[in-house]
């Protein structure tokens, strides 16, 4: 039997799921988590929430925005796409008064900063349960801003487990590759602990995984992203290739620019780390 009420006295999640006809639509990436315990370890595992302000998309009925409001965040924002969950939402923004804004709108269109406003002396954190279907585009967005260290202290995230591999991946492992070099070359990137398929509602195919990511300030020997972007994503189309051969949709003549970068040009993309990426990036810069 499930509780009358929680700690934070709102209804369990399962029964908010039932009261406001929060059936998943799988279009949406819905998975939702019902155990606000977990929820809380997902919470605390993004750090100081006092001092902070937390972003969070698709807060869905709501266990992780309860379980950050929970553990002192100073404020939440949430971004929400499903206009059923609104609601659900609103009750949980009159338990905590002036600490949750809800945003009704697509987390990939929005201009986060503007959304927040004033942040005062308040750190911005991103924690999320991201939708599996945006959930890599939303991190390929907030990785190539170009002002770094960006906006954001720390990224705190849900993913399938075969993704949250590719973001931590090392050279010459099979998940090494662009999202990798992305996650790392100017951010910490650590798989924090996993969370087994049956902790949603309705249980997704795989493992999840959180995934926790701190920007670094750029060293001066740091590429531009945009630059790096290209040549990451040129040598890891044709993978199996030699950087001699992939290189080549550049247009330019990779030859000279992987030896003047000190690359062997029969080295394969996944054999590069990320300071190579970054010292041929630099190369393609000039
Ligand atoms: N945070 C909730 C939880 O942990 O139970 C729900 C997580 S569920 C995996 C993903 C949520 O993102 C859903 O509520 C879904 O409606 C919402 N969503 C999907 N696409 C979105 C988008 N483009 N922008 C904002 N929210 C989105």
């Amino acid at each position: 039997m499930t509780a009358l009420y929680s700690d934070d006295g709102l209804p369990p999640i399962r029964d908010v799921i039932r009261d406001f006809g929060l059936a998943a639509k799988k279009s949406l990436g819905q998975n939702f988590l019902t155990d606000l315990n977990l929820t809380g370890k997902i919470a605390r595992a993004a750090g100081d929430l006092s001092n902070s302000i937390i972003y969070e998309v698709g807060p869905g009925p709501g266990a992780l925005t309860r379980a950050l409001l929970m553990n002192g965040a100073h404020k939440v924002v949430a971004v929400e796409m499903d206009e059923r969950c609104i609601a659900a939402q609103q009750q949980i923004a009159a338990a905590y008064p002036g600490r949750l804004d809800i945003i009704e709108g697509d987390a990939l269109k929005m201009d986060e900063p503007a959304l927040i406003g004033e942040t005062g002396d308040k750190t911005v954190r991103i924690v999320a349960n991201l939708p599996y279907n945006v959930g890599t585009a939303l991190l390929v967005k907030w990785l190539t801003l170009e002002k770094w260290p960006p906006w954001y202290a720390s990224l705190t995230l849900m993913f399938q487990k075969e993704v949250g591999d590719r973001i931590v991946a090392a050279p010459r492992s099979k998940a090494y590759g662009r999202l990798s070099v992305l996650a790392q070359y100017r951010a910490h990137a650590r798989r924090l602990f996993d969370v087994p398929a049956r902790a949603f509602v309705p249980p997704p195919k795989v493992t999840s995984c959180i995934v926790g990511i701190t920007p670094v300030a750029e060293r001066a020997s740091t590429p531009s992203q945009k630059v790096l972007e290209k040549v990451v994503s040129a040598a890891f189309s044709q993978r199996r290739k030699m950087l001699r051969a992939s290189l080549k949709g550049l247009g330019v003549d990779p030859l000279p620019r992987l030896q003047a970068a000190g690359i062997a040009e029969t080295a394969r993309a996944e054999e590069l780390t990320i300071d190579d990426f970054c010292r041929l990036a630099r190369v393609y810069e000039m």
